[in-house]
């Protein structure tokens, strides 16, 4: 990768770690999980706001942690409203396999273009083990929450 988009990437974490989307506790929300990466100390509660068609109306985080899990965390309440179950769960498998496979190509999934777009800053992450779970926290604890599992942890 060029450095000028590295850079450019690092700038769009940083602005999303410093400034945080959707950082609160909706009066609404009718599904919470907590979880914990004790690898890196991070902490996030993810709490949704699902309707009876199990449509996401509403996604909001609190939380604690480096800046790719909170960045992460931010993104992710952004792209999550209007989704249904069953879409956010497949934006998670493929943003999972985009920080875990080295082969994965983006090109091949229809699905969302612009959401694997914007994740792809986080991609990175790839080269650097401990730091999937950073940027993959936000995304299981959501899973949780939907399925009710309550409280998770990435060990
Ligand atoms: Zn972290």
């Amino acid at each position: 990768m060029l450095d000028e988009l590295r850079e450019l990437y690092q700038e769009v974490i940083l602005d999303h770690g410093r400034n945080p989307r959707n950082c609160r506790k909706p009066a609404d929300s009718n599904r919470h999980a907590q979880g914990h990466n004790p690898m890196c100390g991070d902490a996030v509660t993810i709490h949704l706001t699902l309707d009876d068609g199990g449509v996401i109306r509403d996604a909001a985080f609190e939380g604690q942690g480096c800046a790719i899990s909170m960045a992460s965390a931010s993104m992710m309440t952004e792209m999550l409203t209007g989704k249904t179950q069953d879409q956010a769960s497949a934006l998670f498998d493929h943003f999972h396999a985009m920080c875990t496979k080295d082969d994965f190509d983006s090109q091949a999934i229809d699905e969302d273009p612009d959401a694997l777009e914007r994740l792809q800053v986080l991609s990175g992450v790839r080269e650097f083990p401990m730091r999937v779970k950073c940027a993959t926290l936000a995304w299981h604890t959501m899973s949780a929450a939907m399925t009710g599992d309550g409280d998770i942890t990435t060990e």
